[in-house]
């Protein structure tokens, strides 16, 4: 069996993180790093590498992260947030297992105008 993902392994409460939600299909957790006052990265259980990973038969898993999403920016008191998802290196990932960024709590004007 691959071994797991930094991110399945909080996602398996083997590596500590401070979860804000889960269920069976997804889960989300603090950032360590916070860019904002709410840095919440919102995870497939399933260890799907990168973006361009995605199968047709995850829509409905990648669909639900912008469920979770909803509820964890709700749950946060945001009413206005940034979702970011970064594909490969040169996009900034670091850590390969797919993964949706929810940020909010300041004002993060508009990154891809300009
Ligand atoms: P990426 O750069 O791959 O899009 O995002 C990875 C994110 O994971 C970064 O924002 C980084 O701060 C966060 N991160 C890396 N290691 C850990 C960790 O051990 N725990 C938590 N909670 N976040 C992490």
């Amino acid at each position: 069996m691959a071994e797991k993902t930094l991110f399945q392994k909080i996602a398996d409460r083997e590596v500590p993180a401070d979860i804000v939600y889960e269920d069976d299909v997804a889960v989300a957790f603090r950032d360590i790093d916070p860019v904002a006052p709410v840095h919440v990265l919102c995870i497939p259980r399933k260890p799907i590498p990168r973006a361009d990973a995605v199968e047709p038969e995850d829509e409905p898993i990648v669909g639900h992260l912008f469920t979770v999403a909803r509820k964890v920016a709700a749950q946060e008191g945001l009413e206005d947030y940034r979702l970011v998802v970064n594909c490969g290196e040169k996009a900034g990932q670091t850590v390969f297992h797919l993964h949706v960024h929810l940020i909010g709590g300041r004002d993060l004007g508009n990154m891809t105008s300009g």
